[in-house]
């Protein structure tokens, strides 16, 4: 009987022993694998030798699965991953073709296990920003329990992932860092000396609970997609038992709204005032009816939707029956601008989001939270700002039980144009803001590129002080934690240079 002895979950230790084995011709049952921690050694592996008798090839499925299996926390995986190399080199080269055999039905199991092991810390891996005492460099470092102890197979991820970042995913088990240069790992650390929540897990969270929908909520799938066991570590699985909570008031508020939007809408329909700029009354209702009939039918431009009466009020009344384009057909309800009349400040953003769709007010989602927050930090009362967007209708694409924004297209954004007018020649501002590519476009032309002039100050038909900067919500779609920090910081000092502004005109 043979005693071979591997450390770790290691692939490459198994697989010199099991190619030695194979060479002396030593059968499985012939053969006792352990784990670092007992009494008996393994025999040195002998030393290279020119003349040793070539191992029979095995298909290069069996090693590919192999090095997967090495990561199964279960040590039946060494005997039996020698079994079936024992077997494909002794007369039955196609074993892994047979899954109803128990050794490979066995292997595949394991396989499965630990891929998506492998597929759960990518997705569930939370880092938080920590300061190096020593450099004062940040250093991102997450907490995770993985079924296996598989840190060595994912680090090549996150290495490519977070190549320009310094960090370190500490596991029970084994933990690695990255330097931007190398990867280093370590022993395994408790969670209970896990980093605290930082800043960004606000955003997160704030993020998750905008998109968090409570009518397509399945309770079930959801544990299964995101495991229990991981939501110690996930900032957001604290928000799941209230949500949850909240989601029958959520769904009845939804249903709520949906039905006073389409009260709305038909009366609406009726303002006289729109029925003239369309045409006469019957034309009117007659395009009305065959719009309902086919799929989405709209007239190019919102144009013959603007009221005679140019009122606000008047105006976000009648914007819920708009059908200038076709973002009427699948949005809840318009969202309109809001904020003071006499506003000496317009911020003008893209289009509403998922959550604005459904409570009808602009900048209530995470964008809205991160553009509340900078403008308290720089001094800049929201009260005193109309915010609005150049998009009235929420464009996005279904994916799954979520609904992903969608850029709207330069036709959707002239179409719309006509209420963003209305409301500019209503207010009159003294200060116009574009958040985003698309506001800036809307109102100071297609050539205009925020990479090229944000946070410059220019005099526009709209407001003798006109900026365009970054949009809140693309600040929050930054993947890189540094990058996101840079246009963070242009994104504040743009707001900061209006509050600023904004106070010479209060003084003056
Ligand atoms: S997005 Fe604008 S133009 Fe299109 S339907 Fe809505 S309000 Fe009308």
């Amino acid at each position: 009987m043979q005693h071979v002895i591997l450390q770790g979950p290691d692939f490459a230790q198994w697989r010199a022993q099991a190619r030695r084995l194979l060479e002396s011709q030593t059968p499985p049952d012939q053969v006792i694998w352990s784990n670092g921690d007992v009494l008996f050694e393994s025999p040195p592996e002998p030393a290279s030798d020119p003349n040793r008798i070539p191992v029979a090839t095995v298909p290069p499925a069996f090693l590919a699965m192999a090095q997967r299996v090495a990561f199964h926390r279960d040590l039946e995986k060494w005997p039996l991953l020698y079994r079936a190399l024992w077997r494909l080199t002794h007369g039955e080269p196609h074993l892994l073709q047979v899954m109803i055999d128990d050794d490979v039905a066995q292997l595949a199991a394991m396989d499965k296990a630990v891929s998506r092991d492998v597929h759960k810390m990518h997705a569930f891996v939370r880092f938080r920003k920590l300061q190096d005492g020593a450099t004062g460099d940040d250093h991102y470092v997450a907490w995770h329990r993985p079924d296996h102890p598989i840190v060595r197979h994912v680090a090549g991820f996150f290495r490519e992932r977070f190549g320009v970042q310094r960090w370190t995913i500490l596991t029970p088990d084994e933990s690695v860092s990255w330097d931007r240069q190398s990867l280093t790992f370590g022993p395994g650390v408790p969670h209970r000396l896990a980093p605290q929540p930082d800043e960004v897990e606000g955003m997160w969270k704030t993020y998750y609970a905008s998109i968090f929908n409570p009518a397509r909520v399945k309770v079930r799938a959801m544990k299964k997609e995101m495991p229990v066991r991981h939501w110690a570590t996930l900032p957001e699985a604290e928000l799941i038992d209230d949500l949850l909570r909240q989601a029958p008031s959520r769904v009845e508020e939804m249903v709520r709204k949906a039905k006073a939007t389409n009260a709305a809408r038909e009366q609406a329909s009726l303002l006289p005032g729109m029925t003239e700029r369309a045409g006469t009354k019957r034309a009117a209702t007659a395009s009305t009816a065959a719009a309902d009939s086919a799929a989405c039918a709209n007239t190019g431009t919102a144009k013959p939707f603007i009221p005679q009466t140019l009122k606000l009020p008047v105006l976000a009344k009648a914007a819920q029956a708009c059908k200038g384009c076709d973002l009427y057909c699948n949005a809840t309800q318009a969202v309109f601008g809001e904020g003071p009349a006499e506003a000496q400040i317009v911020m003008v953003g893209e289009q509403p989001g998922d959550s604005e769709d459904i409570q009808g007010r602009p900048f209530v989602g995470p964008a809205g939270q991160l553009l509340d927050d900078v403008m308290e930090r720089v001094g800049l009362p929201r009260d005193l700002v109309y915010v609005t967007n150049a998009v009235k209708h929420f464009k996005f694409e279904p994916r799954g039980k979520r609904r992903i924004h969608a850029k709207p297209s330069a036709r959707e954004v002239a179409a719309c144009r006509p209420w963003l007018e209305a409301e500019l020649g209503l207010i009159k501002p003294k200060m116009l803001v574009c958040l985003g590519a698309t506001a800036a476009q809307s109102l100071l032309g297609r050539d205009f590129r925020i990479t090229q002039s944000r946070g410059q100050v220019m005099k526009s038909p709209w407001a003798d002080w006109t900026v365009a900067t970054l949009h809140p919500s693309a600040l929050l779609r930054i993947p890189d934690p540094d990058l996101r920090a840079r246009n963070m910081a242009d994104f504040e000092r743009d707001l900061r240079s209006v509050a600023e502004q904004l106070k010479r005109l209060q003084r003056a």
